[in-house]
């Protein structure tokens, strides 16, 4: 990669105290870890649209299809922060068209991407599905953003995703800078069909049958369709199970240039990691010792091998 990722956060992330109680929610991942491949963009919409730290909490209130947003305590007639922050959201997407991703602070009414406690008018909780109004306005904004909340990103599966996501979405976002043709996408494409394997068989199938083009739509049809479908099935999180199987198909090029007692050995290292005895990183480790041998260029570039930088060793531990 030859620049750093650009990612939104919420401020509180980042460590600024800026919580209804003058705190933060300082991020060791994103801190130490996502920053070493990122520039943030921190903004808290709650400061954004003028409130105060410290200030009141404020919580999503479901009254049928409408949600505001209210003080949690003495909820003051006809104040209701939905459209503010909303406006907020949108603002910010228009002056950040170039983000890669977004980190968004869960179970807040704000920032929350899902699973945000709303309430009903009379004060009960009422389910845990809401979504906090800036976060709503952003994946509204730009429903092809990757994003995750950082609790989630403690699990490093999720963690693992999200920067291939991350890494995808870039490469995508520099590649619409460029007129596409038909060419240009399956070539873009092509680095990424196992990685996508990994996620989404289905997923994987549905973009071989798009970009074969049968019924000759335009390229910019295609390329909208494309990009959804990589995008949403790289959402899926890969198991040992599906990356035991991409191995297992990457294998099938090495007959070409491995002997078959060094395939045995790799065959070994796949089991090995499939029935967890060993990390992604041990088998890969492997494949790659012996990839340097292969002059097929298309084997050569799967992103598979490194979806992300090595250093930050994402793989030892999934
Ligand atoms: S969660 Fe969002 S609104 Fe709340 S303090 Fe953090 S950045 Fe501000």
């Amino acid at each position: 990669m030859t620049s750093k990722l650009k990612v939104g956060i919420s401020a509180c992330l980042m460590g600024q105290k800026v919580r209804f109680n003058a705190g933060h929610k300082r991020s060791d991942f994103c801190e130490r870890v996502l920053a070493t491949q990122a520039d943030f963009i921190p903004i808290c919409p709650e400061v954004a649209i003028g409130l105060p730290v410290p200030r009141p909490a404020i919580r999503l209130v479901r009254s049928e299809d409408i949600i505001k947003v209210v003080p949690s305590q003495e909820p003051s007639e006809g104040v209701d922060y939905a459209q503010a922050l909303t406006d907020v959201g949108r603002n910010f997407m228009q002056r950040h068209p170039d983000l890669d991703g977004f980190v968004f602070m869960n179970d807040s009414p704000s920032c929350g991407p899902a699973n945000v406690k709303t309430y009903r008018t009379n004060g009960y909780q009422a389910d845990k599905k809401g979504v906090g109004l800036f976060a709503l306005a952003v994946q509204k904004a730009n429903p092809l953003l990757p994003f995750e909340d950082a609790g989630r990103l403690n699990d490093l599966v999720i963690r693992e995703n999200f920067m291939v996501r991350l890494s995808v979405y870039r490469q995508w976002r520099l590649l619409n800078n460029e007129s596409l043709t038909m060419g240009k996408l399956i070539k873009f494409y092509s680095p990424y069909k196992y990685q996508l394997m990994a996620h989404s068989q289905s997923h994987y199938r549905a973009v071989g049958k798009l970009l074969a083009n049968h019924e000759r739509l335009p390229v910019d049809n295609v390329a909208v369709k494309f990009i959804e479908l990589l995008m949403d099935g790289l959402k899926k999180l890969a198991d040992r199970k599906s990356h035991s199987n991409v191995l297992l198909h990457l294998l099938g090029y090495f007959k070409r240039f491995v002997d078959a007692e060094d395939r045995q050995e790799l065959l070994c290292a796949i089991d090995q990691y499939r029935l967890g005895v060993t990390p992604l990183v041990a088998p890969l480790t492997l494949f790659k010792h012996h990839l340097k041998r292969s002059s097929d260029d298309y084997l050569r570039n799967q992103t598979y091998w490194a979806p992300h930088a090595p250093e930050l060793g994402l793989r030892s531990f999934i």
